[in-house]
């Protein structure tokens, strides 16, 4: 029925990853499901992807985004990588997803298409292929949030529910996502092309990514090298933007990093209330790898990863190699350092780079700590008065503190004005916050009622707006919260 409309829908599909070596993918249609039903829509992206929302109605767009009713340009493959899990290395490749082509925008620019719960693929091992319904609407929130952060993010175009159950540690309604993304190429998949033991594979990777996303590198004097240090620069910069934000991606497996250097992957990931940086959400991460203050040193180890498969490319001698891609890779910590020091001079209204900033930081941080300061709205109270309410401010450490700060911001040439004016678009006073995310989820998958989770995304893509409901802190009882790998 919709397929006589479908040239009026605007799919405009490539198909360049089924230009490499059969290796990389392998085609698989998504599996039907039974009683599929729109329930999210991102009708701002779908329009700047050129598609055409009045071109079908909500049932015909539920039947896209289940794969129940695939457009004819779709050349649906699942895409084959590996990846170090938590350390340990395993094959795995799109266990429960497909790509279904690179949407060319109206602008030029090129986007995967991806479904993610739709069904079971060769890379499946032991799953079902399937995705809760819970997670897949916490992904489109949570990234769709990082995107009006404007930190770089795969973006959510819809969820659908699919009519059938799917088995966690409880019965669940299914749940499909549509992802949308520069590419899912990752770390996994160059380790995954390494696995191959061939060279000319292993180039043609790396030369596909380096077109696709890096195409200056090919410029360079050694375009491979070039290319690494462009991915460990993006990646720099990413990590930063999260710890500005207390994001905590809570499984940066090597499968999870892309190497166009969006966030990728919203699993157990969460946002930190009160500051401590040992915080770790996931329930799965006893050792605590992934917490807070280990994203940093735990993007220079994938990176590394990353660096091991590109020494065959780096230079004919391996000795050369290694020492180009170790200096590289050492980089990234002052790289890092940089982009962190920059973006937390913003957040507490700095113009003028000082060498005590970095202790001026570092004090608020441990003073937060020791106060259970909500690391959010301290920072954002910090630009008004609001800071003079908060607990934080009995502390006479953090009141002497606050007069060393405030000197140091009266005395810039800018003034105090700027200053809190330039604090206002760095602090966001609307977070994912757990508890409001939690309530917005089981409202809209047990009651099927998304009042809540609608308001909740309307708030959260205006970060910088305070909001009555959404700015608030959690409740001592809403304090312990837990994440579950994103299933
Ligand atoms: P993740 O932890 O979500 O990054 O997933 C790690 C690997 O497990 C990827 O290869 C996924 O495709 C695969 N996977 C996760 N959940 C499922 C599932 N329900 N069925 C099949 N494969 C899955
Ligand atoms: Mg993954």
């Amino acid at each position: 029925m919709n397929s006589h409309k479908a040239d009026t829908v605007g799919w405009k599909f490539e198909h360049s990853y089924t230009t490499l070596p059969q290796d990389f993918f392998i085609e698989q249609q998504p599996i039907k499901v039974s009683h599929p039903k729109l329930v999210l829509l991102n009708e701002p992206l779908l329009e700047s992807l050129g598609l055409n929302k009045e071109a079908l109605n909500h049932a015909a767009w539920g039947d896209i985004f289940s794969g129940n009713h695939m457009p004819l340009e779709a050349h649906p493959i699942a895409e084959a990588y590996a990846g170090h899990q938590f350390g340990h290395f395993a094959e795995l490749g799109d266990g429960r997803a497909v790509l279904l082509g690179e949407q060319m925008t109206p602008d030029g620019k090129r986007f995967d298409i991806q479904f993610k719960g739709s069904g079971p693929t060769p890379y499946s091992r032991r799953g079902d292929g399937r995705a809760a319904l819970g997670p897949m609407l916490r992904e489109y929130i949570i990234s769709e949030y990082m995107h009006a952060l404007k930190i770089p993010t795969t973006r959510s175009l819809a969820v659908v529910t699919t009519g059938e159950d799917v088995v966690r540690n409880e019965i669940l309604p299914g749940g499909i996502l549509t992802r949308v993304a520069q590419s899912h190429i990752r770390v996994g998949t160059f380790q995954y092309a390494s696995t191959l033991n061939d060279v000319q594979k292993l180039k043609a990777l790396a030369d596909y990514t380096i077109n696709r996303h890096y195409v200056a590198c090919k410029e360079s004097d050694n375009p491979y090298l070039a290319f690494l240090n462009a991915v460990i620069a993006k990646q720099a910069s990413l990590i930063a933007q999260w710890m500005h934000i207390g994001f905590i991606h809570g499984v940066m497996n090597t499968d999870n990093m892309s190497i166009s250097g969006e966030t990728i992957d919203y699993g157990p990931c969460a946002f930190m209330d009160h500051y401590h940086p040992e915080t770790v959400f996931s329930s799965i991460d006893r050792q605590g790898r992934y917490a807070y203050v280990n994203q940093p040193p735990i993007a220079q180890w994938n990176l590394a990863r990353f660096a091991e498969t590109l020494l065959p490319l780096i230079d004919q001698d391996a000795d050369k190699s290694i020492e180009l891609a170790s200096q590289a890779i050492n980089n990234f910590s002052d790289q890092f350092q940089m982009a962190w020091l920059q973006g937390m001079r913003q957040k507490i209204g700095l113009f003028i780079e000082e060498s005590a900033d970095i202790d001026l930081i570092n004090d608020l941080l441990a003073l937060m700590q020791k106060n259970k300061a909500d690391y959010t709205l301290t920072f954002r109270h910090l630009s008004s008065d609001a800071i003079l309410k908060d607990a934080i401010f009995k502390d006479v450490s953090f009141k002497a503190w606050y007069k060393n700060w405030l000197h140091r911001v009266q005395t810039q040439k800018e003034g105090e004005e700027a200053s809190r004016h330039m604090m206002l678009k760095h602090n966001p006073a609307v977070i994912p916050r757990n508890y409001l995310v939690e309530k917005a989820l089981s409202m809209a998958v047990i009651d099927q009622d998304y009042t809540l989770l609608n308001d909740f995304i309307e708030a959260l893509l205006s970060p910088y707006e305070d909001s009555k409901i959404f700015s608030e802190p959690p409740l001592e009882e809403d304090k312990t919260y837990q994440t579950f790998c994103g299933t």
